[in-house]
């Protein structure tokens, strides 16, 4: 039987790199979401043909309704946050790969583990606001949560040998280093938009980008690999790796060490969440290891990128400390996405948030997560 599956965020980088492997492995769509993009994902439903399509921006959806009108069997239409959150747990939703950015993902998580249904997740703040809620869900539900952010698909395809997996010593986090790897403050005070849009190996959607240019974005990751992993904080190492060809180690009781390698393409670890346990031939190009021919290995500055400082001690804390840094980030992003707030203002902003309060322990709820987020925006905007 073909395999189902339900993509969240069909529209971003993710999204679309998810549908080339779904045409590949010649997979059923059931449902599509999309929050703004509809021409778009007018020609998705036209090529993919699920039953099912979601447009969470309200007039958008209006829009879809429209745009759907033109076309003969149209999939039915599901508006708003309910809609997202009634697709993610439908019963023939199959597997449910969330590839929508922020916080927004993460009810849709929730209700498609509470619904019985496999979750490939590149959606990593889902883990980093939540990920009490949703390793509880998972375990309580017995799903499984499938990595696709690159980092954690190589740490998981290198933990396959379950009795090694065992003696787990530590997770060697690779990181490119962004764009402005080698920076001074001074430098990094007049970077733009445009300056912190331009990644030297990965062609991601824009919050990520940002997030990867000031390293949130390992942040976020070493919070996701904890959570995951089942490793303290402190088992978790950020390895700068320019070259993003090492997508991440991990080092055993004995002091050996793996790694899973391979050009810079999501289509890989997107292919591997969908496929596991199986392999199968990928529309990713092969490592031509003579034209590389080095790679190179540095730590990472956090003296000068404040928010991996901060996402460190947002863990280190825990309950909902990693939450409010993500809400913060979220909503100083956007601000420097607006030319509003400038690029050294969103690692102060999120190490504020962490430091204000002591933030709990695991016993909250997902309206906790909600309010924190709510706070922590709040916080952004009132230190500016
Ligand atoms: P994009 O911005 O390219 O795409 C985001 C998707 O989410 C779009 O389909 C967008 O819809 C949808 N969306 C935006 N806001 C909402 C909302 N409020 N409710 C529902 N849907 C919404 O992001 P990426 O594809 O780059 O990233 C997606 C996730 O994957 C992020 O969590 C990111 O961290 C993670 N990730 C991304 C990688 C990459 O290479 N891009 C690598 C590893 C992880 P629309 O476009 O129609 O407005
Ligand atoms: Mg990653």
């Amino acid at each position: 039987m073909k395999k189902t599956v339900t993509l969240l965020g069909s529209t971003g980088s993710i999204g679309t790199q998810s549908l080339d492997v779904v045409e590949m492995q010649g997979y059923e769509i059931f449902g599509l979401a999309a929050h703004t993009r509809v021409e778009l994902l007018l020609e998705q439903v036209k090529k993919f043909s699920p039953k099912v399509v979601v447009v969470t921006d309200t007039t958008a959806a209006e829009k879809m309704e429209g745009l759907l009108m033109g076309i003969s069997n149209p999939p039915k239409l599901w508006k708003g946050r309910e809609g997202l959150l009634e697709l993610a747990s439908h019963p023939d939703a199959g597997i449910v790969l969330n590839a929508v950015v922020g916080i927004a993902g993460l009810g849709a998580t929730l209700a498609a583990i509470e619904s019985g249904h496999d979750v490939a997740l590149a959606n990593k703040e889902s883990l980093v606001t939540g990920g009490y809620l949703v390793t509880e869900a998972v375990k309580k539900h017995g799903v499984h949560l499938l990595p696709v952010d690159s980092e954690h698909s190589a740490i998981f395809q290198c933990l396959q040998d379950a009795h090694s997996a065992k003696t787990l010593e530590k997770i060697l986090l690779t990181a490119s280093g962004g764009p402005f790897f080698g920076k001074t403050k001074e430098q990094l005070e007049k970077m733009t938009k445009a300056d912190a849009l331009k990644h030297p190996n990965w062609d991601m959607g824009a919050k990520i980008t940002i997030d990867s240019s000031t390293l949130m974005n390992k942040g976020l990751e070493l919070i996701e690999a904890v959570w995951l992993f089942d490793l303290p904080p402190e088992k978790v190492e950020v390895v700068v790796q320019r070259q993003s060809i090492i997508h991440s180690m991990v080092q055993f009781s004995d002091k050996s060490i793996l790694a899973q390698l391979g050009v810079p393409d999501m289509r890989i670890p997107i292919q591997y969440a969908l496929t596991w346990p199986d392999r199968f031939p990928s529309p990713a190009p092969e490592l031509d290891f003579f034209a590389l021919k080095q790679i190179t290995f540095d730590r990472a500055d956090e003296e000068t990128f404040r928010c991996l400082a901060a996402c460190k001690k947002a863990i280190t804390k825990g309950g909902l400390a990693p939450c409010a840094a993500n809400g913060a980030n979220e909503e100083a992003v956007k601000l420097f996405l607006q030319d509003k707030i400038g690029f050294l203002d969103i690692g102060r902003l999120v190490e504020g948030v962490v430091e204000k309060e002591a933030y709990g322990d695991n016993s909250y709820t997902l309206q906790d997560v909600y309010d924190c987020d709510q706070m922590a925006r709040e916080y952004v905007h009132s230190h500016l």
